[in-house]
């Protein structure tokens, strides 16, 4: 009997430009491996102009789906069949998954850090303070208002960004939002349970650069999380940790939304450990 060969691959894949440095392709194929799919995640440069010949040579070509980055969040939307509840509110998609024939447009970043953050905590009633007002912060703070946090008081250097971001929250979801213009150092209220760095402070190669909080209003027992990837222990969730509180580091966030997108992708939950350990072996070594 001769033996039936299959060469063919599924294909996702993370459209944007720059995109050399996304990691994504690293955790998403070691999770392929490990569990013996035989897919590939392909990171693809698409320049702005080119986006729609690309989601068409997506769909011509059979992708599960692929993540979008910098700068087609929003761009893609344009050019998909549907986009789901929280993707529509954010009013960006960095996740189209294919349904059929037609091309979903999702969103995982928030779903990813609530993820993460639902290992520490329940959200619902919880008091949270988040710094940044771009488009993780929106992603982020849409995610957790969704999840009935109690309330989200965002800081930001830019006031108008900070209150487009609580108007949003205010009108389209139960949270209570206020914003708060981050003038020297801000010094987090008593009763906050959660804190969330949603800037790019502390992003590589500025590792040591700090977030102007006051760190004594930290206390033990908050949750402190930060979105910065790399390097995943940034000088805020040392300190936070060294002050007695509970840390979410950037991984979390960023392993928790390519979870969600396999899952949306394969139907597989895949292990995140694996996924997580992929990425600390590149980030370690940078
Ligand atoms: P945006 O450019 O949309 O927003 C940046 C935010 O950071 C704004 O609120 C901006 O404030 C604030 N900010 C930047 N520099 C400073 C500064 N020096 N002082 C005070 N505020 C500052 O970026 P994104 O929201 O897309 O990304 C933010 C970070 O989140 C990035 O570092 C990115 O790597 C990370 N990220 C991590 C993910 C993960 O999975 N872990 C997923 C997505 C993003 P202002 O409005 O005043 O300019």
């Amino acid at each position: 009997m001769s033996k039936v060969w299959n060469f063919k691959q599924e294909l996702t894949g993370c459209f944007g430009k720059p995109v050399a440095e996304n990691p994504t392709q690293v955790m998403v194929e070691a999770a392929y491996r490990h569990h013996g799919l035989n897919w590939r995640y392909l990171t693809i440069e698409v320049a702005p102009a080119d986006l729609a010949d690309a989601v068409r040579g997506a769909r011509a070509m059979g992708f599960a789906g692929f993540n979008c980055t910098i700068p087609h969040k929003v761009a893609v939307i344009p050019h998909l069949d549907e986009v789901g509840d929280s993707a529509r509110l954010m009013g960006a998609v960095n996740c189209v998954v294919r349904k059929g024939n037609q091309f979903v447009g999702e969103n995982t970043d928030g779903k990813g850090f609530v993820s993460a953050l639902q290992t520490l905590t329940e959200i619902s009633g919880r008091r949270v303070v988040l710094f940044g007002a771009g488009g993780a912060a929106r992603a982020i703070s849409v995610e957790l208002a969704l999840a009935r946090a109690a309330a989200i008081t965002v800081v930001n250097r830019t006031l108008d960004r900070g209150s487009e971001l609580v108007n949003l929250l205010n009108s389209r979801t139960g949270v209570g939002a206020s914003v708060v213009p981050w003038r020297g150092e801000f010094n987090v209220p008593e009763g906050t349970e959660i804190v969330v760095n949603a800037t790019a402070i502390g992003l590589f190669p500025d590792v040591h650069a700090r977030l102007p909080i006051n760190m004594d209003s930290i206390r033990p027992g908050m949750i402190v999380a930060d979105v910065i990837p790399n390097p995943p222990r940034t000088r805020l969730v040392r300190e936070a940790e060294q002050r007695g509180c509970r840390v979410i580091d950037g991984l979390g966030m960023l392993v928790n939304q390519g979870v969600i997108g396999i899952q949306y992708w394969t139907g597989i939950t895949p292990d995140a450990a694996v996924m997580r350990r992929a990425l600390e072996a590149i980030f370690n070594g940078s």
